[in-house]
């Protein structure tokens, strides 16, 4: 049995047996990580806070029988802006998941966690949560290695400065050429205001990059090119922004954010 000290974000946590919870924690030095926390469903459990969904904790864990177990720590933020608007709350949980998803299997680096800590931070203050989650996961791609190509042709390598077609299939803008886009297969038209958004998220500094304006045109434009290219590289079709649309048919049980 070794012990461990790491900061970590917690990206999910379920009820475990009778009062435990489990939690899966992105740790600024061990990647995602697995944790049981004992006894955090009770109300005098010294775990209980640092069991909420989203907060930012220093742990001190135990490591046993390659098992990570919850010993002790503190809440450094517990992001209760996250919880003003159902609407934050399930941008929120959007970039979580796909931050779960693509951290799970990745070895660890602190890019991942300066990232989600940006992107978590912004989303708790902004007008838009909703999209700085979608444009979230576009960084996060980035950084993973499967950046889309928005300054050429995917196909021909000309350089696009204007508006142009994105092509999924070269994973590239598509330039005017008839043979180009006679192979571009599923497509989407990205305008020029959209292009530059894409591309200032794709190259800022992490602390940069939230800061834009953008047209209800281009916020449409973007939602519409992010949602598919995540679902395309990610090969899942993600559902928690389909609660947006539908919140009659909204299940809220999966945001809970504590045990009560
Ligand atoms: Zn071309």
């Amino acid at each position: 049995m070794s012990k461990i000290s790491d900061k970590g974000f917690v990206m999910a946590s379920f009820p475990y047996r009778d009062r435990d919870r489990m939690l899966h924690i992105l740790t600024r030095d061990h990647g995602l990580i697995s944790a049981g926390a004992r006894g955090a469903c009770s109300v005098k459990s010294k775990l209980r806070p640092l069991s909420n969904l989203f907060s930012l904790c220093n742990y001190e864990f135990f490591y046993h029988k390659e098992r990570f177990y919850v010993d002790d720590g503190e809440v450094i933020e517990a992001f209760l802006g996250i919880s003003e608007s159902i609407e934050h709350l399930t941008a929120a949980s959007f970039a979580s998941e796909v931050f779960r998803d693509l951290t799970r299997n990745s070895p660890p680096d602190q890019k991942y966690f300066d990232l989600w800590a940006y992107t978590l931070y912004e989303i708790s203050q902004s007008e838009r949560p909703v999209l700085l989650s979608r444009l979230s996961t576009l960084r996060l791609l980035a950084e993973a290695g499967y950046a889309p190509q928005l300054e050429r042709c995917g196909s021909c390598q000309r350089p696009i400065s204007s508006d142009a077609t994105f092509s999924f299939q070269t994973s590239g803008l598509v330039c005017g050429s008839r043979a180009c886009e006679s192979a571009s297969g599923d497509s989407i038209r990205l305008s020029e205001g959209t292009l530059a958004l894409l591309r200032h998220v794709l190259t800022a500094p992490f602390n940069r990059l939230y800061r834009f304006t953008v047209t209800a045109d281009v916020e449409k434009n973007a939602s519409q090119f992010l949602d598919l290219y995540l679902c395309e590289k990610m090969e899942k079709d993600y559902k928690m922004l389909d609660l947006l649309e539908h919140p009659f048919d909204m299940d809220l049980s999966g945001l809970k954010r504590n045990c009560d």
